[in-house]
Protein backbone atom coordinates (compact mmCIF):
# COMPACT_ATOMS: atom_id res chain seq x y z
CA UNK A 1 0.00 0.00 0.00
CA UNK A 2 0.81 3.44 -0.74
CA UNK A 3 1.85 6.00 1.63
CA UNK A 4 0.23 9.31 2.83
CA UNK A 5 0.72 12.02 0.17
CA UNK A 6 -0.22 15.82 0.72
CA UNK A 7 -0.89 19.20 -1.20
CA UNK A 8 -0.75 22.95 0.26
CA UNK A 9 -1.68 26.52 -1.56
CA UNK A 10 -1.12 29.63 -0.12
CA UNK A 11 -4.55 31.55 0.12
CA UNK A 12 -5.71 35.19 1.36
CA UNK A 13 -8.53 35.61 3.40
CA UNK A 14 -10.58 39.35 2.84
CA UNK A 15 -11.96 40.56 5.96
CA UNK A 16 -15.54 41.45 5.78
CA UNK A 17 -14.00 44.74 7.74
CA UNK A 18 -10.75 46.14 8.87
CA UNK A 19 -9.51 44.70 11.90
CA UNK A 20 -8.23 46.88 14.67
CA UNK A 21 -6.75 45.64 18.05
CA UNK A 22 -4.99 47.44 20.65
CA UNK A 23 -1.35 46.85 18.86
CA UNK A 24 -2.22 46.65 15.24
CA UNK A 25 -4.92 46.51 12.14
CA UNK A 26 -5.69 44.49 9.12
CA UNK A 27 -7.64 44.35 6.08
CA UNK A 28 -6.38 40.26 4.55
CA UNK A 29 -5.27 37.38 6.58
CA UNK A 30 -2.52 34.93 4.86
CA UNK A 31 -3.54 31.69 5.10
CA UNK A 32 -1.98 28.17 3.76
CA UNK A 33 -4.82 25.31 2.77
CA UNK A 34 -3.60 21.96 2.97
CA UNK A 35 -5.32 18.60 1.73
CA UNK A 36 -3.76 14.91 3.17
CA UNK A 37 -4.71 12.08 0.99
CA UNK A 38 -4.35 8.45 1.20
CA UNK A 39 -6.48 5.55 -0.14
CA UNK A 40 -9.31 7.50 -1.94
CA UNK A 41 -9.99 10.07 1.07
CA UNK A 42 -8.88 13.65 1.31
CA UNK A 43 -7.91 15.16 4.66
CA UNK A 44 -8.69 19.23 5.00
CA UNK A 45 -6.92 21.66 6.65
CA UNK A 46 -5.35 25.07 6.90
CA UNK A 47 -2.64 27.04 8.73
CA UNK A 48 -3.97 30.57 9.42
CA UNK A 49 -1.16 33.60 9.99
CA UNK A 50 -2.18 36.53 11.49
CA UNK A 51 1.35 39.02 11.47
CA UNK A 52 1.59 38.86 15.29
CA UNK A 53 2.37 35.38 15.17
CA UNK A 54 5.27 35.85 12.94
CA UNK A 55 4.36 33.03 10.02
CA UNK A 56 3.57 33.84 6.99
CA UNK A 57 2.92 32.07 3.39
CA UNK A 58 6.85 31.75 2.77
CA UNK A 59 7.28 30.49 6.31
CA UNK A 60 4.34 27.65 5.97
CA UNK A 61 5.63 26.70 2.50
CA UNK A 62 8.93 26.72 3.44
CA UNK A 63 8.20 24.14 6.44
CA UNK A 64 6.02 21.95 4.52
CA UNK A 65 8.43 21.45 1.97
CA UNK A 66 10.12 19.76 4.43
CA UNK A 67 7.33 17.44 5.57
CA UNK A 68 8.13 13.92 3.69
CA UNK A 69 4.26 12.37 5.04
CA UNK A 70 4.98 8.77 2.30
CA UNK A 71 7.52 7.00 4.78
CA UNK A 72 3.66 6.25 6.77
CA UNK A 73 1.71 3.92 5.65
CA UNK A 74 -1.23 4.36 8.30
CA UNK A 75 -2.68 7.91 8.90
CA UNK A 76 -4.53 6.68 12.15
CA UNK A 77 -0.99 6.45 13.54
CA UNK A 78 -1.63 10.47 14.72
CA UNK A 79 0.57 10.43 17.40
CA UNK A 80 3.78 9.20 15.40
CA UNK A 81 3.14 11.55 13.01
CA UNK A 82 2.50 14.44 14.16
CA UNK A 83 5.60 13.71 16.97
CA UNK A 84 7.58 13.25 13.68
CA UNK A 85 6.14 16.53 12.32
CA UNK A 86 6.41 18.97 15.22
CA UNK A 87 10.49 17.57 15.68
CA UNK A 88 10.98 18.77 11.94
CA UNK A 89 11.35 22.74 13.41
CA UNK A 90 10.63 24.28 16.81
CA UNK A 91 7.89 26.75 16.31
CA UNK A 92 5.92 26.76 12.93
CA UNK A 93 2.80 26.30 14.88
CA UNK A 94 0.15 27.43 12.50
CA UNK A 95 2.06 24.90 9.44
CA UNK A 96 2.15 22.06 11.59
CA UNK A 97 -1.38 22.90 12.86
CA UNK A 98 -2.35 22.46 9.24
CA UNK A 99 -1.61 19.00 8.83
CA UNK A 100 -2.57 18.21 12.47
CA UNK A 101 -6.12 19.22 11.11
CA UNK A 102 -5.87 17.40 7.92
CA UNK A 103 -5.11 14.73 9.18
CA UNK A 104 -7.38 13.94 12.26
CA UNK A 105 -10.09 14.85 8.89
CA UNK A 106 -8.71 12.16 7.24
CA UNK A 107 -8.37 9.77 10.43
CA UNK A 108 -12.59 10.73 11.38
CA UNK A 109 -13.29 9.76 7.34
CA UNK A 110 -10.98 6.38 7.23
CA UNK A 111 -12.96 5.29 10.61
CA UNK A 112 -16.17 7.06 9.61
CA UNK A 113 -16.84 9.03 13.03
CA UNK A 114 -17.31 12.47 13.16
CA UNK A 115 -14.04 14.52 15.33
CA UNK A 116 -15.91 14.93 18.41
CA UNK A 117 -17.06 11.19 18.46
CA UNK A 118 -13.35 10.26 17.72
CA UNK A 119 -12.68 12.49 20.85
CA UNK A 120 -15.60 10.96 23.02
CA UNK A 121 -17.39 14.16 23.01
CA UNK A 122 -21.11 14.87 22.95
CA UNK A 123 -21.46 18.02 20.67
CA UNK A 124 -24.79 18.73 23.03
CA UNK A 125 -22.42 20.18 25.49
CA UNK A 126 -20.58 22.54 23.32
CA UNK A 127 -20.94 26.51 24.73
CA UNK A 128 -22.64 29.19 22.62
CA UNK A 129 -19.93 30.87 20.63
CA UNK A 130 -19.44 34.87 21.09
CA UNK A 131 -18.68 37.31 17.56
CA UNK A 132 -15.91 39.57 18.07
CA UNK A 133 -16.27 43.27 17.74
CA UNK A 134 -12.93 45.17 16.72
CA UNK A 135 -12.20 48.54 18.15
CA UNK A 136 -14.07 50.98 15.61
CA UNK A 137 -15.80 54.26 14.92
CA UNK A 138 -19.13 54.28 17.52
CA UNK A 139 -21.19 53.99 14.12
CA UNK A 140 -19.27 50.95 12.38
CA UNK A 141 -19.64 49.28 15.94
CA UNK A 142 -23.24 49.38 15.97
CA UNK A 143 -23.04 48.05 12.01
CA UNK A 144 -20.94 44.88 13.48
CA UNK A 145 -23.51 44.53 16.48
CA UNK A 146 -26.69 44.34 14.21
CA UNK A 147 -24.51 41.70 11.84
CA UNK A 148 -23.58 39.56 15.07
CA UNK A 149 -27.58 38.60 15.25
CA UNK A 150 -27.56 35.10 15.74
CA UNK A 151 -24.56 35.14 18.16
CA UNK A 152 -25.51 34.82 21.96
CA UNK A 153 -22.47 36.54 22.93
CA UNK A 154 -20.48 39.53 21.96
CA UNK A 155 -16.65 39.49 22.23
CA UNK A 156 -14.93 43.28 22.94
CA UNK A 157 -11.27 44.74 22.25
CA UNK A 158 -10.44 46.68 24.74
CA UNK A 159 -7.09 48.45 25.58
CA UNK A 160 -7.25 51.71 23.97
CA UNK A 161 -7.26 55.19 25.36
CA UNK A 162 -11.06 55.64 26.33
CA UNK A 163 -12.35 51.89 27.29
CA UNK A 164 -15.00 52.48 29.13
CA UNK A 165 -16.73 54.72 26.43
CA UNK A 166 -16.59 51.67 24.03
CA UNK A 167 -18.24 49.12 26.40
CA UNK A 168 -21.00 52.39 27.50
CA UNK A 169 -20.88 52.78 23.42
CA UNK A 170 -22.23 48.55 22.78
CA UNK A 171 -24.27 49.13 25.71
CA UNK A 172 -26.61 51.21 24.16
CA UNK A 173 -26.71 48.66 21.30
CA UNK A 174 -27.13 45.58 23.01
CA UNK A 175 -27.94 43.79 25.62
CA UNK A 176 -25.90 40.71 25.14
CA UNK A 177 -23.06 39.14 27.83
CA UNK A 178 -20.13 40.31 26.75
CA UNK A 179 -16.66 39.07 26.97
CA UNK A 180 -13.35 41.09 26.36
CA UNK A 181 -9.82 41.39 25.34
CA UNK A 182 -7.29 43.52 26.09
CA UNK A 183 -4.91 41.80 23.84
CA UNK A 184 -1.71 42.91 25.99
CA UNK A 185 -3.53 46.78 26.56
CA UNK A 186 -2.83 47.58 30.05
CA UNK A 187 -0.07 48.41 31.78
CA UNK A 188 -0.94 48.48 35.86
CA UNK A 189 -2.21 45.58 37.67
CA UNK A 190 -4.79 48.61 39.94
CA UNK A 191 -6.03 49.83 36.80
CA UNK A 192 -6.85 46.19 35.62
CA UNK A 193 -8.43 45.18 39.01
CA UNK A 194 -10.07 48.48 38.84
CA UNK A 195 -11.74 48.01 35.10
CA UNK A 196 -12.87 44.33 36.14
CA UNK A 197 -15.01 45.16 38.80
CA UNK A 198 -16.52 48.10 36.55
CA UNK A 199 -16.86 45.36 33.87
CA UNK A 200 -18.53 43.01 35.95
CA UNK A 201 -21.01 45.10 35.93
CA UNK A 202 -21.82 46.01 32.39
CA UNK A 203 -22.34 42.09 32.20
CA UNK A 204 -18.64 41.16 31.16
CA UNK A 205 -18.37 37.48 31.76
CA UNK A 206 -14.50 36.86 31.11
CA UNK A 207 -11.47 39.10 30.31
CA UNK A 208 -9.05 37.96 28.07
CA UNK A 209 -4.91 38.91 28.28
CA UNK A 210 -5.52 42.04 30.48
CA UNK A 211 -1.61 42.54 30.86
CA UNK A 212 1.39 41.91 29.05
CA UNK A 213 1.92 38.31 29.22
CA UNK A 214 5.61 38.99 30.70
CA UNK A 215 4.03 40.48 34.02
CA UNK A 216 3.01 37.28 35.27
CA UNK A 217 2.96 37.96 39.15
CA UNK A 218 0.87 40.82 38.06
CA UNK A 219 -1.34 38.72 36.07
CA UNK A 220 -1.26 36.13 38.86
CA UNK A 221 -2.18 38.93 41.53
CA UNK A 222 -4.79 39.95 39.22
CA UNK A 223 -5.77 36.46 38.98
CA UNK A 224 -6.80 36.51 42.59
CA UNK A 225 -8.57 39.24 43.10
CA UNK A 226 -10.83 39.93 39.90
CA UNK A 227 -14.27 39.39 40.25
CA UNK A 228 -14.65 37.88 36.85
CA UNK A 229 -12.12 35.26 35.48
CA UNK A 230 -8.87 35.84 33.61
CA UNK A 231 -7.78 34.11 30.84
CA UNK A 232 -4.02 33.73 28.87
CA UNK A 233 -4.19 34.03 25.29
CA UNK A 234 -0.65 35.43 23.91
CA UNK A 235 0.46 34.01 27.22
CA UNK A 236 -0.33 30.63 27.07
CA UNK A 237 0.15 28.98 23.45
CA UNK A 238 1.45 25.25 24.26
CA UNK A 239 0.94 22.69 26.68
CA UNK A 240 4.66 23.07 27.93
CA UNK A 241 3.73 26.77 28.79
CA UNK A 242 0.46 25.73 30.54
CA UNK A 243 2.40 22.81 32.43
CA UNK A 244 4.16 25.87 33.56
CA UNK A 245 1.54 29.33 34.36
CA UNK A 246 -1.21 27.37 35.46
CA UNK A 247 -0.93 29.09 38.46
CA UNK A 248 -1.11 32.51 36.58
CA UNK A 249 -4.20 32.87 34.98
CA UNK A 250 -7.99 31.34 36.00
CA UNK A 251 -8.44 30.12 32.23
CA UNK A 252 -6.59 29.56 28.79
CA UNK A 253 -8.26 30.48 25.55
CA UNK A 254 -6.49 27.12 23.49
CA UNK A 255 -6.38 27.47 19.69
CA UNK A 256 -5.40 25.11 16.99
CA UNK A 257 -3.23 28.19 15.08
CA UNK A 258 -1.30 28.63 18.78
CA UNK A 259 -1.18 24.34 19.73
CA UNK A 260 0.10 23.00 16.41
CA UNK A 261 -3.54 21.22 16.32
CA UNK A 262 -6.06 19.58 17.67
CA UNK A 263 -4.31 16.01 19.10
CA UNK A 264 -2.58 19.21 21.48
CA UNK A 265 -5.82 21.15 21.84
CA UNK A 266 -7.35 18.08 23.39
CA UNK A 267 -4.44 17.37 25.62
CA UNK A 268 -4.40 21.17 27.32
CA UNK A 269 -8.09 21.01 27.18
CA UNK A 270 -7.88 18.08 29.82
CA UNK A 271 -4.81 19.65 31.66
CA UNK A 272 -6.57 23.02 32.54
CA UNK A 273 -9.36 20.97 33.46
CA UNK A 274 -7.45 18.66 35.84
CA UNK A 275 -6.14 21.46 37.29
CA UNK A 276 -9.35 23.72 37.72
CA UNK A 277 -8.87 26.25 35.36
CA UNK A 278 -11.62 27.44 33.02
CA UNK A 279 -11.78 26.21 29.52
CA UNK A 280 -12.04 28.51 25.90
CA UNK A 281 -11.38 27.42 22.60
CA UNK A 282 -10.87 30.14 20.03
CA UNK A 283 -9.49 30.69 16.39
CA UNK A 284 -7.68 33.09 14.53
CA UNK A 285 -9.43 34.44 11.05
CA UNK A 286 -10.03 30.84 9.35
CA UNK A 287 -12.15 29.11 6.97
CA UNK A 288 -15.26 27.38 8.39
CA UNK A 289 -12.74 24.29 7.44
CA UNK A 290 -10.86 24.96 11.09
CA UNK A 291 -12.86 27.08 12.59
CA UNK A 292 -15.84 23.86 12.88
CA UNK A 293 -12.47 21.57 13.31
CA UNK A 294 -11.76 23.79 16.71
CA UNK A 295 -15.78 23.12 17.26
CA UNK A 296 -15.84 19.27 17.81
CA UNK A 297 -13.54 20.21 20.72
CA UNK A 298 -15.43 22.70 22.05
CA UNK A 299 -17.41 20.62 24.34
CA UNK A 300 -14.42 20.54 26.64
CA UNK A 301 -15.07 24.28 27.12
CA UNK A 302 -16.34 27.01 29.07
CA UNK A 303 -16.63 30.09 26.44
CA UNK A 304 -16.32 28.98 22.55
CA UNK A 305 -14.64 32.29 20.25
CA UNK A 306 -15.20 30.75 17.26
CA UNK A 307 -16.33 33.19 14.78
CA UNK A 308 -13.02 33.61 12.25
CA UNK A 309 -15.41 31.69 9.46
CA UNK A 310 -17.96 34.94 9.69
CA UNK A 311 -15.81 37.21 9.62
CA UNK A 312 -14.41 36.26 5.77
CA UNK A 313 -15.67 37.67 2.56
CA UNK A 314 -13.66 34.53 0.49
CA UNK A 315 -14.53 31.14 2.49
CA UNK A 316 -13.51 28.53 0.46
CA UNK A 317 -15.75 25.96 2.25
CA UNK A 318 -19.43 25.90 2.92
CA UNK A 319 -20.27 28.11 5.80
CA UNK A 320 -20.95 27.33 9.39
CA UNK A 321 -24.56 27.51 10.38
CA UNK A 322 -25.49 28.55 13.84
CA UNK A 323 -28.61 27.44 16.02
CA UNK A 324 -29.38 29.50 19.06
CA UNK A 325 -26.07 30.83 18.94
CA UNK A 326 -24.52 27.71 19.11
CA UNK A 327 -21.89 26.70 15.54
CA UNK A 328 -24.15 23.24 14.44
CA UNK A 329 -21.41 20.75 14.43
CA UNK A 330 -22.05 18.21 12.03
CA UNK A 331 -21.97 14.27 12.55
CA UNK A 332 -20.84 13.30 9.37
CA UNK A 333 -17.19 11.80 9.15
CA UNK A 334 -14.31 14.15 9.97
CA UNK A 335 -14.75 17.51 10.95
CA UNK A 336 -17.54 17.58 8.02
CA UNK A 337 -16.67 20.45 5.29
CA UNK A 338 -17.34 20.57 2.43
CA UNK A 339 -15.29 22.57 -0.52
CA UNK A 340 -17.35 25.03 -2.55
MG1 LIG B 1 -7.23 37.04 22.41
Amino acid sequence: MSGISFSYTPYTLNLKHQFTVSSYSRATTPIVLTEVYFDGFTGYGEASMPPYLGESHASVSAFLSKVRLSQFKDPTQLELILDYIDKIEPENTAAKASLDIALHDLAGKLQNKALHEYFGLNPAGSPQTCITIGIDTPEIMALKVKEAEGFGRIKVKLGTEDDKSIIKNIRQITGLPLMVDVNQGWRDKQFALDMCYWLEEQGVLMLEQPLPKNQKDDLAWLSRQSPIPIFADEGIKRLEDLKVLYGVYNGVNVKLMKSTGLHEAKAMLDFAREKGMLTMIGCMTETSCAVLAAAHLSPLCNFADLDGSFLITNNPFNPLSFKEGRIAIPGSPGIGVIKV
